[in-house]
């Protein structure tokens, strides 16, 4: 697992009161180098894709009180520390329901050796549903293509100016739509949908590789280009 890091700080976004801001954790774990995230407001913790390594996840995560965890879709990378993740902390396990077929089929594709396949999920979320920890919530925007069930989280409250995209959006790019329940028709209107719903001024927060920025995505991306 990758050395820890704190976007926000890193970023300067917020200047609130010392200790009492929230804070964004990245850690890239796994054999794809997966983006795992750790969203903390009041000392609660949202943590968004442990794909590998949930045990160390849960570790670094020793100080907080891991309330929820969140697969953006059901591709072993993103879902494949859950198990152990979830079995440290006792927290709630989130995903669509249309994904769930995909991560209980541990032999399908997008899984890799020392992934671990996932319990069910306690709760499943779709369009529209909100998501809280802390002061931050995260509303749900489902963007099919890259699989049937991929979800979007976009910050709302003390999280304004922070969305997870799993990998339907990358920096530069998109998500690939070859993969069983992909389908390009569907990923080209997510991501028209996500030209809307995203603020420019937001931080992007991907499922692979670089982090980015709403507004350098609609001048630069080719898939946000109408
Ligand atoms: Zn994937």
């Amino acid at each position: 697992m990758a050395d820890e890091q704190d976007l926000r700080e890193g970023q300067g976004a917020h200047s609130g009161k010392p200790g009492r801001e929230d804070q964004i954790r990245q850690y890239v774990v796994g054999p794809i180098q997966t983006n795992c995230y750790a969203y903390v407001s009041q000392g609660q913790c949202m943590v968004v894709d442990p794909g590998f390594a949930g045990d160390q996840i849960a570790q670094a995560l020793a100080d907080v009180d891991v309330r929820l965890i969140v697969c953006t879709h059901g591709h072993g990378d993103h879902v494949g520390g859950v198990s152990e993740l979830k079995a440290a902390t006792g927290a709630e396990f989130v995903m669509s329901a249309a994904d769930v077929g995909i991560a209980q089929d541990m032999d399908g594709s997008g899984n890799h050796p020392g992934e671990t396949k996932p319990p069910l999920p306690d709760r499943t979320v779709g369009e529209g549903d909100v998501l809280e920890v802390g002061t931050a919530r995260f509303r749900v925007i489902e963007t099919p293509g890259h699989t049937a069930g991929g979800i979007v989280l976009i910050g709302e409250g003390s999280a304004k100016g922070v969305a997870f995209v799993g990998d339907t959006l990358f920096a530069g790019s998109f998500g690939r739509t070859d993969l069983p329940t992909g389908s390009p028709v569907q990923m080209a209107h997510s991501l028209k949908r996500l030209a809307h719903e995203i603020d420019p001024s937001s931080m992007v927060l991907c499922g692979h590789g670089a982090n980015t920025m709403m507004k350098r995505e609609l001048e630069e991306n080719p898939g946000l280009q109408s």
